[in-house]
């Protein structure tokens, strides 16, 4: 089958297998290229096919030399039709590791399940004795919650008022005006906690507790966002910002427990990027692509990979870590956050349109690396060849 990509309203449908690997081993090579990490042992990475956490897969593996599993819900690709991204990036990454001599498994399956708790628990027992760390790394519209059968979507609304803002069809570069409707019930604002909130987390580690699988001195941790005041009330403000905190107050509680036993519960904040997720979310995508633009002149872009092994080197394992903020987390956005960044942001957010996007912004890096991430757009594969997508 030839696989070309198919875009609607900035969500990608399908993906390229060989496009996918090859995007994986990039990954692979920079972290080997960046020399060992004395840290991680074994590794259990919860959302771990794409996106940040599959970076964090990679400086376990190939960083740390951990064994790793990996647990992700992907699409698996059949012979008449193509699988989601995830799903190659995944086989990709199983494929090189097992090349490279590691210890590696996945789970496809509903992270948010007692199953596939219980299936993790045992390939943990049976092939890595135990993990050392945990990262939680989900981005999902849904949760069936296994404890009452309930079905949860999250939203992402702003609260109290509507939110109007520029935002940019990637594709075609129209920058045009969004309006987004406010919450109407604090349902909608509780299943969106429910969702992204860290409900789950701690499940995962009561399990793996109970199991006995956690290292003594074990480090769990997940991510957040804040960003800046142009996206806050769809954000940081709206209802996903409120699962965010209660992720952050969840790593706080498991912080407290896992001291105990010397280990720690983090949180890290990290910069905005192009993924599945943030090419939906009313105008992000333009900030997204005046921030690469910006930081990209001032030499302080960094893309997943870059921002993880910063995480692994300097923050998890280094010997004298940056400090953290008033609340206790890693600010791997500290550079997206940086005054100076922040105000030619906002300066050229105030005038952007349609016709001065290209030249304002990095909307066609915008659009690259949403292409790669689908395995698309790649030097060297030739995309008018036949693929078997299973
Ligand atoms: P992503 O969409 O690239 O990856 C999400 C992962 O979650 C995938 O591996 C997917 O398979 C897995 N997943 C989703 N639902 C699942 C389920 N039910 N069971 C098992 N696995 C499931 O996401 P991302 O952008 O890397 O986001 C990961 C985390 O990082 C999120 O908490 C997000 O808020 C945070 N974050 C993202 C950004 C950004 O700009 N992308 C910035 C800061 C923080």
């Amino acid at each position: 089958m030839i696989i070309e990509p198919k875009i609607f309203g900035n969500i990608c449908l399908n993906a390229h297998p060989r496009g996918c690997g090859v995007q994986v081993q990039e990954q692979i090579d920079y972290v080997r290229a960046r020399g060992r990490i004395e840290g991680a042992g074994n590794a259990l990475i919860i959302g771990a096919s794409n996106g940040y956490g599959l970076a964090t897969r990679i400086l376990a593996a190939y960083g740390c030399g951990a064994g790793t599993l990996g647990i992700s819900f992907e699409r698996p690709g059949s012979v008449s039709k193509p699988g989601s991204a995830g799903y190659y990036n995944d086989a990709a990454f199983l494929q090189a590791a097992r090349r490279d001599g590691l210890a590696a498994e996945s789970i496809n399956g509903d992270a948010f399940s007692r199953e596939i708790k219980q299936q993790a628990i045992a390939r943990i027992r049976e092939s890595l004795g135990s993990v050392d760390l945990v990262v939680y790394s989900i981005a999902s519209p849904r949760r069936l919650d296994p404890q009452t059968g309930t079905l949860h979507s999250s939203v992402i609304k702003p609260l109290g008022r509507p939110f109007e803002a520029k935002t940019v069809n990637f594709l075609t570069g129209e920058v045009s005006q969004v309006r987004a409707e406010p919450a109407e019930t604090e349902k909608e604002i509780d299943d969106t906690v429910k969702v992204m909130g860290g409900e789950d987390w701690l499940l995962w580690i009561d399990a793996l507790e109970a199991a006995g699988l956690l290292a003594e001195r074990c480090t769990t941790i997940a991510f957040s966002y804040i960003g800046p005041r142009f996206t806050a009330p769809i954000y940081r403000d709206g209802t996903i910002g409120r699962a965010k905190e209660h992720l952050e107050r969840t790593a706080k509680d498991l912080n407290r427990r896992l001291a105990v036993r010397g280990g720690r519960a983090l949180i890290s904040v990290n910069k905005a990027l192009v993924t599945r997720a943030s090419a939906v979310i009313p105008a992000v995508p333009l900030y997204i692509a005046l921030l690469y633009r910006v930081m990209k002149e001032k030499g302080l872009h960094e893309a997943c990979i870059q921002q993880i092994d910063r995480l692994f080197r300097d923050h998890l394992y280094g010997d004298q870590p940056p400090p953290t903020d008033e609340e206790g987390r890693i600010r791997l956005d500290d550079r997206e956050m940086l005054p100076e960044v922040q105000e030619e942001v906002a300066k050229r957010w105030r005038v952007v349109d349609s016709e001065n996007v290209g030249s304002l912004s990095d909307i066609a890096g915008f659009r690259a690396e949403y292409l790669k991430y689908h395995g698309f757009g790649i030097e060297g594969i030739d995309y008018a060849e036949d693929v078997n997508p299973a």
